[in-house]
C-alpha cells in the first residue's frame, strides 16, 4: 500500500519488522481469516501447512537459544527474497508498515512506527500526503473493523491521520 515510498526491495534487504523477540510476539501481524485457511493446509508456499495461534503464526520452536534478545523470522521470510506471500495472503499490518492503527485515548489514529530503520521517526513528505490523500481513512475503516490491529499509544510516534472512529470494545 505505501510501496511508492518504501519499497519492496528496500524491505526485502532490511526485514528488521519480519523478526520477532520472545517479549515482541504480540507484535506478529494478524493473519485474515481466509489466510489462515489457507495456509494451514498445503499451500503454494512449499510447506504442509503453518501453525497459527489467534491468527498469529506460531514461532515457539523457532528460537534456537534462551537468549531474550533472539530474533526468530516469520515463517514467510526468505532470507534472500524477503516476504514470500502474495498480497492476498499478506496481512493488512505488513501491507501498511510502518504505519499502525494506535488507540489513542480511546480514538484510532494512524501512526508512524519510528522503529523502521529506512524512514526513521519523521515522516517523508510523500507518505504525510499519501496517508492525508485517502489512505489513513481506508486503514482506519479497516482497523475499526478488525481492532486486533491497533496497538497501545506511545509516547514519541507522529500521528498522520487521526479520525473520530472510537475504539470498539467487542
Ligand atoms: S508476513 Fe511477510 S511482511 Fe509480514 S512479517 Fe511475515 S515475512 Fe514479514
Amino acid at each position: 500500500m505505501i510501496s511508492e515510498v518504501l519499497s519492496r526491495e528496500t524491505c526485502a534487504a532490511c526485514r528488521f519488522c519480519c523478526a520477532f523477540r520472545r517479549q515482541s510476539l504480540w507484535e506478529l501481524p494478524v493473519f485474515s481469516d481466509e489466510a489462515v485457511a489457507k495456509l494451514s493446509r498445503p499451500n503454494g508456499y512449499g510447506a504442509a501447512g503453518f501453525a497459527f495461534r489467534n491468527g498469529r503464526p506460531v514461532l515457539d520452536d523457532a528460537y534456537a537459544t534462551d537468549d531474550p534478545e533472539e530474533e526468530a523470522p516469520c515463517p514467510f521470510l526468505d532470507p534472500a527474497r524477503g516476504c514470500t506471500l502474495g498480497e492476498d495472503e499478506k496481512p493488512f499490518d505488513c501491507r501498511i508498515w510502518p504505519l499502525r492503527v494506535v488507540d489513542r485515548d480511546g480514538t484510532l489514529a494512524v501512526a508512524l512506527d519510528p522503529a523502521c530503520k529506512a524512514i526513521g521517526a519523521e515522516p517523508p513528505e510523500k507518505l504525510v500526503a499519501l496517508v492525508r490523500n485517502g489512505l489513513g481513512k481506508r486503514i482506519l475503516e479497516y482497523a475499526a473493523a478488525h481492532p486486533e490491529i491497533v496497538v497501545p499509544w506511545r509516547d514519541g510516534w507522529n500521528v498522520l491521520e487521526s479520525g473520530q472512529v472510537p475504539v470498539r470494545s467487542d
